[in-house]
């Protein structure tokens, strides 16, 4: 039984034509979308905390890779395992 991916072309281009713009299209969009969005991640500042222990301002980490940490409410997400952690100081270790 034949695969059915080498379907021969036909002479209704046109349509191909339109799918494989709308694709185009689409993929650009998602691509566009995704620059803006790392790009408005990117310019947001690091969120700076006051460590209790160290009494700094400190950038916040994760506690298992002490790696940047995408920050959500009271934990983040650790950017080297792309698991849930806490955020610990950057300067101590110590849980913020
Ligand atoms: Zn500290
Ligand atoms: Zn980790």
């Amino acid at each position: 039984m034949p695969a059915g991916a080498a379907v021969p072309f036909q002479t209704e281009g046109s349509l191909q034509c339109w799918m494989v713009a709308l694709i185009i299209g689409a993929l650009v969009l998602i691509l566009v979308i995704l620059m803006a969005y790392q790009r408005y991640v990117a310019g947001k500042k690091p969120v700076q905390h006051l460590c209790d222990y160290c009494g700094h301002m400190v950038v916040a980490v994760s506690d298992c890779h002490h790696a940047p940490v995408r920050e959500r409410f009271l934990h983040g997400t650790c950017m080297e395992c792309k698991k849930d952690c806490r955020l610990v100081c950057a300067r101590c270790k110590n849980p913020l």
